[in-house]
């Protein structure tokens, strides 16, 4: 896969910690942006995630040029709703070549890795037959597999793509989208390493893990009586959600 940061909003950090003073402020947000400091502007970034206010980060945002994930990843990746994306029609682009994506647990495979190329060759030879035969690419294009490469732009705020990644960098999700995170984290790191330092799992956020299958990196509740550090996670989901 590659990812490539297109575009963003400029100066993203100091807009979000312009944009968060202005609540408190009798001055424009314009006025304060050209008078913030970059130390200040960190010591309010910092409160607004301490504090879970979050809106300010809203108005900034960031455009990704995403290459060569697989068709089942993009479908997982446009399930976060609060984002823009324009992806390459299967409708309007007919393959001439099937690029594709094979997971590591079947390319260590080799038997296994064999019969997947076949196949996946046997569908594209299909397509392009149909494709020969008049069947127009919108159709032929139901013979191809989940493995298939596509590519997107996907436009995200910088709000939506801290919770996309909480739960898009839990290893209990798939290695590809995992992975597809972990880039657009090295992307924005180079323009808002505030902001990219706040992409991480779910349960960096949380102090704990929610999930019925935990990897172990954090304490979960479940098996908490035991541990003092789970104690305190146990703690910290109460007072959370006796908070909300
Ligand atoms: C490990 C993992 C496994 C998954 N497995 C499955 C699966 O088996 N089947 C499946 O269908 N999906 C699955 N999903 C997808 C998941 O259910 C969500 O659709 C996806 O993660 C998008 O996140 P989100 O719902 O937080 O929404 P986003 O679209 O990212 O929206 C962000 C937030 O905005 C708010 N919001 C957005 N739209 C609405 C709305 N219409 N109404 C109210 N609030 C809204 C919510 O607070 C939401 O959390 C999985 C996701 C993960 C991470």
């Amino acid at each position: 896969m590659h990812v490539a940061l297109i575009a963003h909003t400029p100066d993203p950090e100091l807009v979000v910690a312009a944009a968060a003073r202005l609540s408190t402020a009798p001055v424009s947000a314009l006025e304060l942006k050209e008078k913030m400091g970059h130390e200040q502007a960190l010591r309010l970034l910092t409160h607004l995630i301490a504090s879970g206010h979050l809106s300010p980060f809203e108005h900034v945002s960031f455009t990704f040029a995403i290459d060569g994930i697989s068709r089942a990843a993009s479908h997982q990746l446009v399930r976060h709703r609060l984002a823009s994306y324009t992806q390459q029609s299967q409708r309007y682009v007919a393959l001439k070549t099937l690029d594709y994506v094979t997971p590591d647990s079947i390319a260590s495979r080799s038997e296994l890795e064999a019969k997947y190329r076949e196949m996946v060759d046997a569908c594209h030879a299909l397509y392009r037959q149909m494709l020969e035969a008049d069947i127009p690419a919108e159709d032929a294009r139901y013979i191809l597999p989940n493995a298939a490469q596509t590519r997107l732009v996907m436009t995200m705020n910088a709000r939506e793509l801290m919770h996309a990644a909480s739960l898009r960098l839990c290893l209990r999700a798939q290695w590809e989208i995992v992975h597809l995170f972990e880039n657009l984290k090295i992307e924005v790191s180079l323009v808002a390493p505030f902001i990219a330092a706040q992409l991480k799992p779910k349960c960096f956020h949380m102090g704990y893990c929610d999930e019925r299958e935990c990897c172990g990196l954090m304490p979960t509740l479940a098996d908490s009586t035991n541990s003092p550090q789970a104690g305190s996670a146990k703690s910290l989901k109460e007072k959370t959600e006796s908070a909300s």
